[in-house]
């Protein structure tokens, strides 16, 4: 197995409650060959309680990235999948462990790194943070009681992972994409002038919005956008902007 190709797939905690769950997580991470742990928020870490619950797997604790929000989490991912037990009334594509990480398997390469997103204990992730997310995963699960420990989630999809990496032998595994999308950071940059150009054009009213910007979000998530593409939207909207300031 090649560690660094897994050392691309970033485990993304949010806001986790418990320390002890994070401790869990970079276990289950580890034991299935993962080791790329960020933390967004942790309610408290470092803590005894995450060192006793890591069994060992410190190293993980220890090289955990922590930041302020979701969107810096992963702005140098280019495929990030939100795990969820819920429907929501305005998703994206929900996928099965086994598809997503059939998915992430064959696109996985030195210099792409993919996300996987957890949510809050008690909440999960918020409709926007899923709103970063191309793809959602949902873990199969008793309809009346479907809420897994997070850190039983991870163990879940990472096994998942190591299943398949060593079915396909990673070292056999290349970029499948000639065209790699777009980082998750480059997207937010043009989710931004898309709305700033939709309210110069009076198309979106900043006092209601209703659902546009999401829609439009959940549509360009589903692209995986390259440079290319990427470049000829924002040219677009700068050219509309500028013939709609000379009027
Ligand atoms: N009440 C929350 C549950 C949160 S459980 C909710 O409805 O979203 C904490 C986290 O564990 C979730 O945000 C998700 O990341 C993960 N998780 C738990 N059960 C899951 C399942 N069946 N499928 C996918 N992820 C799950």
């Amino acid at each position: 197995m090649n560690s660094v190709t897994l050392h691309n797939i970033k485990i993304i905690l949010v806001e986790t409650t418990h320390p002890g769950n994070i401790g869990a997580s970079a276990r289950a991470m580890k034991t299935m060959g993962l080791g790329a742990l960020r933390l967004v928020n942790p309610k408290l870490f470092p803590s005894a309680d995450a060192t006793v619950r890591a069994a060992g797997a410190d190293d993980i604790l220890s090289e955990a990235e922590i930041y302020d929000s979701l969107a810096d989490a992963v702005g140098d991912c280019k495929y990030l999948y939100g795990t969820s037990t819920r429907k929501r009334s305005l998703q994206c594509e929900v996928l099965s462990p086994e598809s997503a990480t059939n998915e992430i398997i064959n696109v996985m390469d030195n210099d792409i790194n993919i996300g996987i997103v957890f949510g809050r204990e008690r909440t999960g992730l918020t409709n926007s943070e899923l709103d970063l997310c191309n793809k959602m995963v949902a873990i199969p699960t008793n309809p009346e009681f479907s809420s897994l420990n997070i850190a039983s989630a991870v163990q879940i999809i990472c096994y998942e992972i190591i299943k398949r990496s060593l079915i396909t032998g990673q070292d056999n595994v290349s970029a499948k994409y000639e065209n790699t999308p777009v980082d998750s950071s480059e997207l937010a940059r043009l989710y931004a002038h898309l709305e700033q150009c939709l309210i110069d054009i009076d198309f979106l009213d900043p006092l209601k919005p209703r659902r546009l910007m999401r829609r439009l979000k959940q549509l360009f998530n589903r692209t995986e956008m390259d440079q290319n593409e990427y470049n000829i939207l924002r040219g677009i909207l700068t050219a509309v902007q500028e013939k709609i300031k000379q009027k």
